[in-house]
């Protein structure tokens, strides 16, 4: 198996995996998607809520905004040393206090810990008109995405790498297939059709509709493989506690192999 970075930003990384098959990414895909564990808000007190939206209304919109995640020094409720009845360890406390006339975004929630704190601060929650006070206090803990999507870390895909075939073809034809691509990856040089950038190819095949001289296949064994934060966690952490969570679940498969005789 073999590794390459196409492109990568804290929220979107883009990676070649080449030598592995669909059943293998599609797994590291699924603990992505329900298996890592992220903060995010689970119990909300409001004291005061003279807004125009419901508590359960707001509760769950509160309850999806993404908090920034400290895996270091946080557990989950169900494996911390209080046995789930609740400590600094596996919980995290947070509260607002708004009056109106405002707006108020994710930034106004104030978090006791300085490295957990809404991913993105100018997120909008509620308006608040002339008078009208919002005010909670909330409990925030690590859960995983199978339980609740107000968890999931980031949303993971994979497709083919793309081999693009080009016969000389009328050249009627070859223009109207780069006009066709809605990646602009086509160019026409002369009597020939050049592919510009075949990373960007997401295999839609509309090229291939046009004329028989292009077909596009992708790969059973090579995939371009992309990971997408929420803002809990960078992508590279995305993509190491993936495996770290793959690595757990195999070795609880391993214990329990074991123990049949
Ligand atoms: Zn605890």
């Amino acid at each position: 198996m073999e590794l390459k970075k196409i492109s990568y930003s804290k929220d979107k990384g883009k990676y070649l995996l080449k030598g592995t098959n669909t059943a293998y990414i599609n797994t590291i895909r699924r603990m992505i998607a329900n298996r890592l564990p992220v903060m995010a808000i689970d119990k909300i007190t409001f004291i005061e809520n003279g807004s125009a939206l419901y508590d359960e209304f707001l509760a769950n919109r509160i309850g999806l905004i993404p908090l920034t995640t400290d895996l270091e020094t946080y557990v989950e409720p169900e494996n911390c040393k209080c046995k789930g009845e609740g400590c600094a360890r596996c919980q995290l406390k947070l509260n607002l206090n708004v009056t109106g006339p405002c707006t108020v975004y994710a930034e106004d929630i104030k978090s006791t810990d300085p490295k957990v704190q809404p991913a993105y601060p100018k997120l909008p929650i509620v308006k608040l008109l002339e008078g009208q006070n919002l005010k909670f206090e909330a409990i925030a803990i690590l859960g995983r995405g199978k339980d609740h999507a107000k968890f999931c870390a980031g949303y993971a895909y994979y497709q083919g790498y793309p081999t693009i075939k080009i016969k000389i073809g009328n050249p009627k034809d070859l223009k109207l297939a780069v006009e066709q691509c809605p990646k602009n990856i086509l160019k026409v040089d002369g009597n020939k059709l050049k592919v510009t950038d075949v990373e960007k190819c997401d295999l839609c095949k509309a090229c291939g509709e046009i004329t028989d001289s292009i077909s596009v296949e992708g790969s059973k064994k090579d995939f371009i493989f992309t990971i997408e934060s929420w803002g809990q966690l960078p992508v590279k952490e995305i993509f190491t506690q993936a495996l770290v969570v793959f690595d757990e679940e195999l070795d609880a498969l391993d214990k329990e192999v074991k123990k049949l005789k």
